[in-house]
């Protein structure tokens, strides 16, 4: 999966088509991700103690990665992500528009 912890994102699909957000999660055996503030659903929960009272509450849902797309950090546009392997066997991801570097490179 292309997409990683804390990248800012825009759905590009579903209820929430246009919005941004940071992923908060990310689930690769599902290729899912939580993105906060994104795909809320409200849950109206019992009440179970005076602790936890219960009420309706809105709770984020996993979304399909294939439903966001990764913000470039450096031209601010949704982007499709490539990948690069150096000489020294280190990979990062680039920005497929402005081919900048995305994220630190890392061993592979
Ligand atoms: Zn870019």
């Amino acid at each position: 999966m292309k997409l990683k912890l804390n990248d800012q994102v825009i759905v590009i699909s579903g209820k929430d088509k246009g919005k941004k957000g940071k992923i908060t999660h990310v689930y690769p055996k599902t290729a899912r991700v939580l993105v906060g503030g994104i795909n809320q659903y409200r849950r109206h929960l019992k009440k179970r103690s005076d602790k936890t009272p219960g009420g309706i509450v809105s709770l984020e849902r996993p979304l399909p990665a294939a439903n966001v797309m990764l913000l470039c950090p450096h031209c601010h546009k949704p982007t499709r992500v490539g990948y690069v392997i150096t000489k020294t066997a280190e990979k990062y991801r680039r920005c497929r528009l402005c081919d900048q570097q995305i994220d630190p490179a890392a061993k592979v």
